[in-house]
């Protein structure tokens, strides 16, 4: 049984810190707690495929954005541009991979973390 509640006493990364963490962004207390804690450290691997996925789809004009490819996965498109995205994704490996990403993301990556994550990687590409 290892899916403890996030309040087991100990003081985590707060989502800020993780993204932070994730980008090499990371203070000395932070770096403690990472080396302690396999959970954050989890948080922070997951955060950074994630950032990495999303610094690849910068290339690719025609894919869906990751805006598009989050609210396909909860099923929030409409009928017409789910199929579209499933047959973009079904020949896409790109996005496929993202897709697999997003799904088996950490509850704690929910929708609004990812928002603010591909915001702060918007602004800092757009210069
Ligand atoms: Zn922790
Ligand atoms: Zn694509």
């Amino acid at each position: 049984m290892d899916e403890e509640p996030l309040d087991d006493g100990a003081t985590h990364l707060t989502s800020l810190e993780l993204i932070a963490a994730a980008d090499g962004d990371v203070d000395e207390a932070a770096l403690h707690h990472l080396r302690q804690c396999p959970r954050c450290l989890q948080r922070v691997a997951a955060l950074r495929s994630l950032q990495q996925a999303l610094r690849h789809r910068l290339y690719r004009a025609l894919c869906p954005s990751t805006d598009q490819l989050v609210d396909y996965c909860q099923g929030l498109l409409s009928p017409a541009q789910q199929v579209l995205i499933a047959r973009h994704i079904a020949a896409c490996p790109h996005c496929s991979a993202e897709i697999d990403l997003l799904m088996q993301r950490d509850p704690l990556i929910d929708r609004l973390l990812l928002s603010d994550l591909l915001n702060v990687r918007l602004s800092r590409y757009a210069r």
